[in-house]
């Protein structure tokens, strides 16, 4: 049982009558991310369960009844207090929905044909899920919709023969470097192997690779349950047509595969025919962006499902697989998507895009129409929204203070109050290294604390003239006044810092 004080349930609106109705209640966990069918909550609903409804079928939460939920689950704590890793999370989803629209506007983009059964789906779908480490999610469009895996699943198997077999044996039957040529080309690199686990020649390698000993059933169940397990929710399904449909017009890759053969890369008795069967059938395996966002997300929380806190991979598999995602992980895009967006990620033919930010969140994009290079083309247009909102890029980490891009793992105003706070410290320290640098990265010289106080006003006040004349010229208002009437130049007379009124008369 864990402790819950009475300032958690203050947090709670409450009715007159000092209750509040399930509905509410598990409307501001939703807002927080956290929604109802989340398995952490289970305990939860049985004892909401228990309480009796009124007449109109609603159960009302007394405050003894909170108590008691709270001290059943951590997570009620965390959600209440706003502890998760996006504290204000209806300020981000606020801005996911701005992107997702905009970017809806897209047209076009041609879905894949050469599989019969992709031809058939309809172009103008389109879905956009996050899940954090923290398991809050969120979703917009047609976000249940399933669609088939494809190379989305491609990281999956790569990751299980990494846990089976180790790095070392895995590489010596496929290479670690992006291919450069389309991902189903007839090629391989100098030592005869599949250029990386990415593509089509790896991902059948790796299909070789993982549970030799099992027979195909047992081996295709074993991949759903480790899906099941990477979502920690759902069990995928699978889609037979598409399966055949593709079995049926797979020319490419049996000859992928007959080329590996013939150059000894897979192990020996690889029973090629099989490995391919298995191959298809991974493509076949459907989800939605729910679950594929989630999965992502136990990626993001280095292999730990973030509902189950079951550890599904080892942090060094994780690595392993992001760092392959990110070089090779986009077809012929991957160097232009790392430079650009800095993300690891994997795209398939279907029309989804699976992105891990390490250590926040799991992200999944699904539209079927695709780019020149195979990639869906709202899904691209989304990441590079994402990443012009928010520091995710993986080298935006390398400011310490980027202004211009929101950072949703900060408490609402902690962003803007660091950097004013920062400047107007600098300011009056008469730091111009700290002032150019912060100006640098975007901060407005002319912003004031929570007083009215700024930069100008503090280097006036201190004597700072470098510093004053640093702000007059990059644009610093003169004259703002603070809350108590003040301007800079009052500061400076106050002081009797002449240079300092000289410089503000002028
Ligand atoms: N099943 C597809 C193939 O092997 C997967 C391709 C993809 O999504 O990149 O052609």
């Amino acid at each position: 049982m864990i402790k819950s004080d009475n300032n958690l349930i203050r947090a709670v609106s409450f009715n007159a009558r000092n209750e509040i109705a399930d509905k509410e209640f598990f409307d501001m966990l939703s807002q927080q991310g956290i929604e109802q069918y989340d398995p952490r909550l289970v305990p939860v609903r049985q004892i909401l369960n228990s309480l009796k409804t009124d007449k109109s079928g609603v159960r009302k939460i007394d405050q003894k009844t909170l108590t008691r939920l709270l001290g059943e689950k951590r997570l009620l704590q965390q959600t209440i207090r706003k502890q998760q890793i996006i504290p204000d999370f209806s300020g981000f989803t606020a801005t996911l929905d701005h992107i997702f629209n905009h970017v809806k506007k897209v047209r076009g983009g041609e879905v894949a044909n050469y599989i019969p059964q992709l031809a058939s789906v309809a172009p103008d779908l389109y879905a956009l899920s996050i899940c954090t480490i923290d398991g809050q999610v969120y979703s917009l469009g047609d976000h249940t919709t399933k669609f088939s895996l494809q190379s989305t699943n491609k990281p999956i198997n790569y990751a299980l023969a990494l846990e089976e077999l180790g790095e070392e044996t895995v590489h010596r039957h496929v290479g670690k470097e992006p291919s450069g040529v389309s991902f189903n080309a007839l090629t391989l690199n100098a030592r005869g192997l599949p250029h990386n686990p990415l593509i089509n020649a790896g991902a059948i390698m790796c299909s070789s690779l993982i549970q030799r000993q099992m027979a195909a059933a047992e081996k295709f169940d074993f991949i759903l349950d480790v899906w099941q397990k990477l979502n920690g929710i759902d069990r995928p399904t699978f889609n037979n047509s598409m399966y055949l449909s593709e079995k049926s017009s797979a020319d490419r890759n049996f000859a992928l595969a007959y080329f590996m053969r013939e150059n000894g890369a897979f192990p020996p008795n690889t029973n090629v025919e099989k490995v391919l069967d298995f191959y298809f059938q991974c493509c076949a395996i459907e989800s939605n962006t729910d679950m594929l966002a989630r999965a992502a997300a136990t990626f993001a929380n280095s292999g730990v499902n973030p509902f189950t806190n079951e550890k599904v991979l080892a942090p060094e598999t994780v690595k392993k697989c992001l760092s392959m995602m990110h070089s090779c992980g986009m077809y012929d895009y991957s160097g232009e998507f790392s430079f650009r967006i800095g993300l690891p990620a994997k795209s398939g033919v279907s029309g989804a895009i699976w992105m891990v930010i390490p250590n926040l969140m799991g992200i999944a994009i699904y539209s079927p129409g695709l780019d020149e290079c195979g990639n869906s083309l709202r899904g691209i247009k989304v990441a590079e929204e994402l990443v012009s909102h928010f520091n995710f890029h993986h080298y935006d980490s390398l400011k310490v203070e980027n202004a211009q891009k929101q950072d949703p793992r900060r408490k609402k105003y902690e962003t803007k109050v660091n950097a004013v706070m920062s400047l107007v410290f600098a300011a009056s320290a008469g730091d111009l290294d700290e002032m150019r640098r912060l100006h640098a990265v975007g901060v407005d010289l002319n912003e004031s604390d929570y007083d009215g106080r700024t930069a100008l006003h503090l280097a006036a006040a201190e004597n700072q003239t470098e510093a004053v004349k640093y702000l007059l010229k990059n644009g610093a208002h003169r004259d703002p006044v603070d809350r108590w009437g003040a301007t800079p130049l009052d500061d400076a007379k106050r002081a009797r810092h002449k240079d300092i009124i000289a410089l503000l008369e002028k």
